[in-house]
């Protein structure tokens, strides 16, 4: 080819990039959570981090959370005692608004097990998809030196503790708010009003969140004299969830879903599709702490925050309550009403990678009134899901939300 052709044919190419980069607005800009779960002899993790396609940022999240976890991993030590077992926990705060900006708080909590100790960090970013580029925060309030004195005030006032300068801090934005970060003996946090700062850019409304759900005439017909099964997915939403949806759907069937109360707010609108559709939600904690070995503040809040969340953004309140870890105790069960449920049957598919091998583990081991336990954070069990939905239909098997199981056994007790 031409040289010169080449040239203008990489010119173009070029030019379009950068106009699909700078067109790369609200419309095309998109994010899901990403969860990683761990749980085995050696520690337990769990990670919820919003994934982007803004490859920038992204390589900058995976690049933070990669050192974590290695990090992690090389301080662990090895204790013969499972409930002794060091605990990753990350979590974080996502905001997108004035139609440009992204805010990014990522906050980590390291328990440790024999020390029963928590060591706090946090990472915050900042992103302009104007300028395609990472800015500071501050950039976008005037007179930094009235900001750091209203910040300093509120803490204060709050917490009774001192802070010094901004290298003491962790900033992030969210629903109109400036949350503010900072660690001592624990993880502290402030919001303040953005109105009530010198914010520069225009304060956009929160949008107003549609919460109420026109149920379809779902009229599911059980009949308590043939076999029931329940299937459950945990760690939820994500990616998948909306698949594992429409295969309920499509073959009449429904689910439990118990999900994390941090990714209701990204995934409302297929989990307000799973009630429509006659599935069943639980709780199961706010961002997969540890529940049984919190203290009883920490417990609750864990419960409330995902209850309130729940109702907020899809108008629904769950009655049922799975519990992290599959570990329960009497802390758990004094500081909450809901109903505490786990499983008879395990498909382990964290572990199993093939969704054949996942149905054989079901199929083999299955009776009536079981309780499956999957996650519906892994495309295999969504493969599982539509390969077994016909085996078990073939034996007769109804697939029920949890409190129709419970429905169905208190009926045939009458009978
Ligand atoms: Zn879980």
């Amino acid at each position: 080819m031409n040289k010169k052709i080449v040239i203008i044919i990489f010119a173009i190419s070029l030019v379009l990039t950068s106009i699909y980069f700078l067109f790369l607005k609200k419309d095309e800009f998109n994010y899901q959570i990403d969860t990683i779960v761990e749980d085995n002899k050696k520690y337990v993790i769990s990670i919820t981090v919003p994934k982007t396609n803004i490859r920038k940022l992204d390589n900058e999240i995976k690049g933070f959370i990669d050192d974590r976890i290695k990090s992690f991993k090389d301080n662990n030590y090895q204790t013969s005692y499972l409930l002794e077992r060091n605990e990753l926990n990350i979590d974080f705060d996502f905001n997108f608004f004035n139609d440009r900006y992204i805010s990014i708080g990522i906050k980590e909590t390291v328990f440790d097990g024999k020390k029963k100790e928590n060591k706090y960090l946090v990472q915050t970013y900042l992103y302009d998809l104007d300028k395609n580029k990472f800015i500071n925060i501050l950039d976008l309030f005037d007179n930094h030196d009235d900001l750091f004195l209203d910040v300093k005030n509120k803490i204060f006032n709050e917490f009774g503790i001192t802070v010094y300068n901004f290298d003491d801090l962790d900033l992030v934005i969210s629903d109109n708010n400036l949350i503010v970060y900072f660690i001592r003996d624990n993880l502290y946090s402030v919001s303040i009003s953005l109105k009530d700062l010198n914010f520069k850019l225009p304060i956009t409304s929160n949008e107003e969140v549609d919460s109420t759900i026109l149920t379809e005439d779902v009229i599911n017909v059980i009949d308590p004299s043939k076999p029931v099964v329940a299937i459950t997915f945990d760690d939820g939403p994500s990616q998948y969830t909306e698949e594992i949806i429409k295969t309920l759907k499509d073959n009449d069937c429904n689910a439990t879903f118990f999900v994390l109360g941090n990714k209701v707010e990204a995934y409302q609108d297929v989990i307000k599709q799973s009630i429509k559709d006659g599935n069943e939600i639980g709780n199961h904690s706010y961002n997969h702490k540890w529940l049984s070995r919190l203290s009883t503040d920490e417990v609750k809040e864990q419960i409330d925050k995902t209850q309130n969340i729940l109702k907020e953004t899809v108008g629904y309140t769950p009655t049922l309550l799975r519990p992290t870890y599959e570990s329960v105790n009497q802390r758990i069960r004094k500081n909450t009403d809901l109903d505490i449920v786990l499983w008879t049957i395990d498909t382990k598919d964290w572990k199993i990678k093939s969704s054949d091998r996942i149905v054989e583990k079901i199929v083999k081991s299955v009776s009536d009134g079981d309780i499956i336990l999957m996650h519906d954070i892994f495309k295999r069990s969504s493969d599982a899901l539509k390969k077994l939905i016909p085996i078990l239909k073939e034996q007769g098997y109804q697939f029920v939300t949890i409190s129709e199981l419970e429905e169905v056994k208190l009926l045939r007790t009458k009978f």
